[in-house]
């Protein structure tokens, strides 16, 4: 058995699965719509979704994720600020081709300053482990770098004053894939709010870089059923990562 087997079925106990899955995607992907290893990523009809620019309105234009971190920690543009134990502006691999995007701090995150910690950073690590990304080789942000109250969703106000900073990490990680977790990363990537089963499962792109949209690992520790899904997600992001393109 591979390594990458053994990590799947050790995911899948974690999950609580009672199934083994080990064969291939049973939706469409890139490759079947046509892609192939060493082409450029070609999504089917209706599988590409040209994305807004976020907005970027004055702020200065930060030279390094270093000086957008230190923007963020003395930050004041919304109200999350007065709840905050620590600002959690994101960290990892500054030249990452894979960045991923989950919605705002948790409170493991907030009493640390790390994003992803606790039970389903957890699982995270194990689902990029599974797909050779191990976390010390990715970027991980968040919508919002504060932590709501009680754990809610990040309103539509401060996603908005949130904006630039997420904007700018990408442009300076200029990440060859982008990987949204959740439907709140979804949104404020795509600028539409849809269900996640309609934007999963397809290649979507924002800024002209490749963006795949697959549950957060909190929702799959809630539901155990959204594995299968997820798992076909990030290796959509896997073979994207290979392209030539
Ligand atoms: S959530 Fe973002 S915009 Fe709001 S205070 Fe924190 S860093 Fe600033």
């Amino acid at each position: 058995m591979t390594e990458a087997a053994r990590g799947w079925l050790a995911l899948q106990q974690d999950l609580g699965g009672d199934e083994v899955i080990l064969d291939r995607p049973m939706v469409a992907t890139p490759a079947a719509s046509g892609w192939r290893k060493g082409a450029p990523p070609i999504p089917g009809p209706g599988m590409v979704i040209t994305l807004p620019q976020l907005a970027f309105g004055g702020e200065p234009a930060w030279e390094s994720l270093e000086t957008v971190a230190a923007a963020i920690a003395e930050c004041r543009r919304c109200p999350l600020c007065e709840g905050r134990t620590k600002t959690v502006p994101g960290e990892g691999n500054p030249s990452a081709r894979l960045m991923l995007v989950g919605e705002g701090p948790g409170e493991n995150e907030d009493l640390s300053g790390r994003p992803f910690v606790g039970r389903a950073g957890e699982l995270l690590d194990k689902i990029l482990a599974l797909i050779e990304a191990p976390r010390e080789t990715v970027f991980i942000a968040n919508v919002v770098k504060c932590r709501p109250p009680k754990n809610r969703a990040p309103l539509p106000d401060e996603r908005e004053a949130c904006r630039p900073y997420l904007r700018r990490q990408i442009e300076l990680v200029k990440p060859k894939v982008l990987l949204a977790l959740g439907s709140t990363a979804a949104e404020a990537l795509l600028g539409v709010k849809k269900p996640l089963i309609e934007l999963r499962n397809r290649v979507h792109r924002w800024d002209g870089i490749p963006l795949i949209i697959t549950y957060h690992p909190a929702a799959l520790l809630r539901n155990p059923n959204w594995k299968r899904p997820a798992w076909d997600d990030v290796r959509i992001a896997r073979q994207l990562i290979d392209s030539d393109s």
